[in-house]
């Protein structure tokens, strides 16, 4: 799924240079569910930004499902992270005059599905994350964890292979961040690869295999128990 070898990337502002990726090795297959976890700084959404083609890197591979992703336009960038990527973020990014049931459509609204249409996918999608009865509400009106659900139906309705999560429980209380950990492993059971981004160590044993950054390189990576429960 990710193919990743020797990958650098630096950030340049002015004069600067910040050198934050200093040669990544990384696989990840179709069907796992890892976290990547290090200090605030180590260089996370950097590299989750990278897996997910919002971000470019300066030298190294990267492979996203077989195909080489190296110079793509904006438009082709664009059309990879449509077909497969679901992006999961710690503000949710959810559109506050809309509410619960458009959020969720609104992928479909820019692949021009009729209204009626997507509003019914988007139903379905509410009702996979226990959302259905709040489908009018605003944002303003959920909790953060009713919010973060909705952003992970929205994920979810462009049918991706992966999802990538920065942070997705970084809002949430405990035990809220535990059911929102609790839904990335059914949706990872459904057969969708997840790599969830996170510095919180109870966040990422709910993984099955954790990968450690730090000062830019893979400092070490193990699986956890969750994994043993799957073998
Ligand atoms: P993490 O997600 O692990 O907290 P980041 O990947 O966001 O770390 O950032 C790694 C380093 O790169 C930090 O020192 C950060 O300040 C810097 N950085 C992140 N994004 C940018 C950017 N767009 N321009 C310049 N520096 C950046
Ligand atoms: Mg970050």
């Amino acid at each position: 799924m990710v193919e990743i070898s020797g990958l650098h990337k630096s950030y340049i502002t002015g004069t600067n240079s910040l050198h934050v990726l200093k040669g990544i090795d990384l696989t990840i297959e179709a069907g796992e569910m890892v976290s990547i976890m290090g200090s605030s700084g180590s260089g996370k959404s950097t590299l989750l930004n990278v897996i997910g083609i919002l971000d470019g890197y300066d030298k190294g591979e990267y492979n996203l499902n077989g195909k080489v992703i190296r110079d793509l336009s904006e438009k082709q960038a664009a059309w990879y992270r449509n077909q497969m990527i679901g992006f999961v973020f710690q503000s949710f990014n959810l559109i506050s005059f809309k509410n619960a049931l458009e959020n969720v459509a609104l992928p479909l609204y820019y692949q021009k599905i009729p209204r009626r249409k997507r509003n019914k996918i988007a139903a379905e999608y509410l009702e996979k994350v226990g959302l259905l009865d709040w489908a009018t509400h605003l944002p303003s009106e959920l909790s953060g964890g009713q919010k973060q659900r909705i952003a992970i139906a929205r994920a979810l309705i462009s049918n991706p292979k992966v999802i990538l999560a920065d942070e997705p429980t970084g809002a949430l209380d405990t035990q809220t961040s535990y059911e929102v950990m609790e839904l990335f492993k059914e949706i990872n059971d459904s057969g969708i690869t997840m790599i969830i981004v996170t510095h919180e160590k109870d966040i990422s044993e709910r993984t099955k295999r954790i990968i450690h950054l730090k000062d830019g390189f893979i400092e070490k990576e193990y699986k956890t128990k969750l994994s043993l429960n799957y073998a």
